[in-house]
């Protein structure tokens, strides 16, 4: 694990934010910024007020645009990710949807790595799609079929390791193929956190991630961030966030800043876990595969280290996955993760939810696969319970 995301969370946001968000009038020298809860700023006169609204960063206006604990928590990430600026959302989804609204427009073509994030996969298909932009699914590992379906698109969104099943893709070579093609690439970089992963260094021109993952680790925020360079986060700014209104709270900014503070001591330990686990699963009789993208490679690609996320196949059907979840006691049974507890999620039940389209019946997402999330708990802890009901399925 490198050094630098540790020294980019020590290193103190940009003056303009630190210093009025930490001034002794504001906050008596707390350790902990204070959550600046206020949906609007006041002012002395028109000419303080007219000075603000033409630099609204340095000087909030109203809580929608900007907000000072909002920007001390994008301020950090962005340093993260080796980004000029950031932006926060009310959800990774409104990340998402805002980064991909911001550069499309009707007629336009999108490439997406097949296996995305189901959430992303139905608003392609939907939403986007209403809106006369058209979505091509590829696989990520196809890298001729990459490069076919790029020429002439506008845009191509990369996710690896990618949902569910957990492939590993040439993230460099991919992204070097959109550039070719002229194309803007997106990066999303949950699984891996920026702690092993910075997609920005590789070429991608965004970054987003759910910040309701491992960037909160306390499974108590919904949020997400876009990174990138200014211009293309000026473009978010203007076209998106004020229009579209997804702005994350100061209350969840508040809620990031704390988890940031121990992402690097969490993603180790997750890393070390998952691992961990992963080869256990992968010699246990009663489990058919492990879908784990470091397990048994020497050559990790653009990734540092793994996060906690992961799945596999038992050795017989759907029946026997949900029993397999039934029988677990210490890993609960639930969606999302990130988080310092152990979950379960059989991918059977993402088939069953009526009235969206189906990500896992297009991509083939085994009924008999069950999809983990390593905590922080004990790993022997862990492993007990999940051989235990192994064994009794
Ligand atoms: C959860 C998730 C999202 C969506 O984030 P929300 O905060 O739930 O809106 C996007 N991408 C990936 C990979 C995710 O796991």
């Amino acid at each position: 694990m490198s050094a630098e995301p540790e020294a980019a969370l020590a290193a103190d946001v940009p003056p303009d934010v630190t210093t009025r968000l930490m001034s002794e009038q504001a906050a008596f020298g707390a350790v902990v910024p204070p959550i600046v809860q206020t949906s609007l700023f006041t002012f002395e006169t028109v000419a303080e007020m007219e000075a603000a609204f033409a630099d609204p960063m340095h000087r909030p206006v109203y809580t929608r645009g900007r907000n000072p604990t909002v920007q001390a928590f994008e301020a950090k990430l962005a340093m993260l990710e080796g980004a000029a600026d950031a932006r926060g959302f009310a959800s990774g989804m409104a990340a998402i949807s805002g980064a991909l609204l911001a550069f499309l427009k009707a007629g336009d073509r999108l490439v997406a790595v097949r296996h995305l994030y189901p959430d992303a996969y139905r608003l392609m298909t939907g939403l986007m799609e209403r809106l006369g932009i058209e979505t091509v699914f590829v696989d990520g590992e196809d890298l001729t079929a990459l490069a076919d379906a790029c020429d002439g698109a506008a845009m191509v969104y990369l996710e690896s390791p990618t949902s569910m099943l957990f492939h590993l893709h040439d993230l460099p070579a991919q992204i070097e193929i959109a550039r070719r093609a002229g194309a803007l690439t997106i990066v999303d970089n949950s699984w891996a956190s920026p702690v092993f992963q910075n997609p920005l260094s590789l070429g991608a021109d965004l970054v987003v991630h759910s910040a309701s993952k491992y960037l909160s680790g306390h499974s108590d925020t919904v949020a997400g961030v876009v990174a990138g360079r200014t211009e293309l986060i000026e473009q978010i700014n203007t076209l998106v966030l004020p229009s579209l209104g997804a702005k994350l709270s100061p209350f969840d900014a508040w809620l990031l800043v704390r988890g940031l503070r121990t992402l690097p001591l969490r993603m180790a330990r997750h890393h070390a876990s998952g691992l961990e686990i992963a080869r256990r699963l992968a010699d246990h009789p009663r489990v058919a595969t492990v879908h784990h993208p470091l397990l048994n490679r020497t050559e990790w690609g653009s990734l540092t280290g793994g996060s906690g996320l992961f799945s596999f196949a038992v050795d017989g059907d759907a029946a026997m996955a949900r029993q397999v979840c039934d029988g677990l006691s210490l890993f609960r049974l639930g969606v999302s993760w990130g988080g310092h507890e152990s979950l379960a999620f059989p991918a059977q039940l993402g088939r069953t939810q009526p009235g969206v389209s189906q990500p896992f019946d297009v991509f083939d997402v085994p009924t008999n696969l069950i999809r983990i999330h390593v905590g922080l708990e004990e790993p022997e802890d862990l492993w007990r319970d999940l051989d235990r009901a192994l064994n009794a399925a």
